[in-house]
């Protein structure tokens, strides 16, 4: 795929960009070393000024950084300028709480005292240069997931973004350069796929982490593993919204809806499969159907808009390969189930609501990367809970029930990295962020997110 700029409203391609070559990789590299050796003796208070630089800047350009990111994947323009604040939000909190995330402990000396130590500490210390990889989706947010707590903790990051979205990868370098960041400190590589793999073995590259499918995770982390690098990975997921008797089905319903198009439906953690006890099915399914039937359809930077077109015009026909299998196989669409009429430019598909869906369907186990929620019921928490976990995926999970003693349940057995009741799963700078299973490992986000690229070090004084 070339590095291109292409619009998926319209599928004009807006610019394209020559990707680096072997000497701009090395040249990028060096530098993420050099800066480094000089950046990982700041202190938290300067790392701190230079993140709330990088805020404050973002924060000013909220609007047009929304529209760049729009054109070129096409999220609806206010889920852009949402998805900004939360990065202004995310940098500003990891200034603030950096320094208190990664302070020295004090192991008890009460402890090491057979160890002969008159007092010993655990220190977080910052890695070095940490390769990303990233997806298109939330393109400045996954980056700033990553960034923000990376270089918090004084590493240097090198960024391989998606190559549909070379203009917010660029649009990020300017932002942390300006922002007063030493050169080097944060860089963009503009390569294909198939340059990451020298990347992630150079040694003055200490880290990976990536965020997209799991074909991309088992390479990378593959390589990573050889080269005894730590990774982290945050894949796919299929993530199970169970509605249980005690809910507030109404605010289920209206919820649910959100929870499956946000993003026009392409978001790791959108609930994807609706598993619905029998007792409340039929208010949930005709509330839930009618909600995903009323979204207007349309050009993402109109305000009002609902849902735009996919990213890609390969991630549409992923889609409807999912969605055409299941209906052959039997599955009904309750709504949708084809491209809209009348939007023939861009990579527009209606929400769908599929049912009847059985295990030989591809889309019961696959991750669905759209607006299509494949609905379920079932006749008790037990059979919920099977279904829930009958996927290779555990990213997160969202539980609508009041009753107490089905939570408790839930908590236990739910086989996921979360588990949101009466809401839909979101990420937040204080909450980690990350999957078991298929969906990954490693955390982001809160203490655990900001240590997962250090070196804890032992200090030990007799
Ligand atoms: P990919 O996983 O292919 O892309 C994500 C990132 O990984 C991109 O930067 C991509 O670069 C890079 N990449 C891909 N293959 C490799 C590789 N072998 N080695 C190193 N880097 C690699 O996702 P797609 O865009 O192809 O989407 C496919 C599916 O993945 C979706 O339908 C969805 O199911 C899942 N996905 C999940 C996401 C999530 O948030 N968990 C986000 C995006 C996708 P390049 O663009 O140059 O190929």
């Amino acid at each position: 795929m070339p590095i291109a700029s292409v619009n998926p409203a319209t599928g004009e391609t807006l610019e394209t960009f020559e990707p680096l070559d072997a000497d701009g990789v090395e040249t990028r590299v060096a530098r993420a070393a050099t800066a480094f050796a000089a950046y990982r003796t700041t202190g938290f208070a300067e790392r701190a000024a230079l993140l709330r630089a990088a805020a404050d800047l973002l924060e000013a350009e909220r609007d047009d950084t929304a529209r760049t990111m729009t054109l070129e994947m096409g999220k609806p323009v206010g889920q852009a300028a949402a998805e900004v604040d939360k990065c202004v939000k995310t940098m500003r909190w990891f200034a603030e709480r950096g320094a208190a995330l990664l302070a020295d402990e004090r192991i008890d000396t009460a402890d090491t005292a057979d160890a002969g130590a008159e007092a010993a500490v655990a220190r977080y210390r910052p890695l070095g240069p940490v390769l990303a990889v990233m997806p298109w989706n939330f393109p400045l947010w996954q980056v700033v997931r990553f960034a923000a707590p990376a270089l918090m903790a004084g590493n240097t990051a090198l960024l391989k973004h998606a190559s549909n979205v070379p203009r917010t990868a660029l649009l990020l370098e300017r932002l942390f350069a300006r922002a007063g960041y030493p050169q080097g400190c944060f860089q963009t590589l503009l390569v294909a796929s198939d340059a990451i793999e020298a990347v992630i073995r150079d040694p003055r590259v200490v880290a990976v982490t990536l965020t997209g499918s799991e074909a991309a995770g088992r390479s990378v982390a593959a390589i990573a593993a050889d080269e005894v690098k730590k990774s982290v990975l945050e894949l796919g997921g299929s993530d199970p919204f169970l509605v249980l008797p005690s809910a507030d089905v109404a605010r289920a319903a209206k919820v649910a809806v959100t929870a499956r198009v946000q993003n026009n439906g392409q978001s790791c953690i959108a609930a994807k499969r609706f598993i619905v006890h029998e007792q409340v099915y039929e208010a949930f399914a005709a509330a839930f159907v009618e909600g995903m039937a009323a979204l207007r359809v349309g050009d993402p930077l109109r305000q009002g808009t609902d849902v735009g077109p996919l990213s890609t015009e390969s991630g549409r026909a992923d889609l409807e390969e999912l969605v055409d299998d299941a209906l052959r196989r039997g599955a009904k669409a309750q709504c949708g189930g084809q491209r809209p009429a009348g939007l023939d430019a861009g990579w527009y598909y209606e929400p769908t609501v599929l049912t009847g869906i059985t295990p030989e369907m591809r889309i019961h186990r696959e991750e669905c990367f759209g607006p299509v929620a494949t609905l379920y019921r079932v006749a008790s928490l037990a059979e919920a809970v099977q279904l829930a976990n009958g996927t290779p995926f555990g990213l997160s999970s969202s539980a609508w029930t009041t009753d107490r003693a089905e939570q408790l349940v839930l908590e236990r057995d739910l086989e996921a990295g979360g588990v949101f009741f009466n809401g839909m799963t979101a990420s937040h700078p204080a909450l980690p962020f990350g999957g078991v299973k298929r969906s990954g490992f490693g955390r982001e986000l809160s203490g655990h997110g900001i240590r997962e690229f250090c070196n804890v070090t032992t200090l030990w004084y007799g």
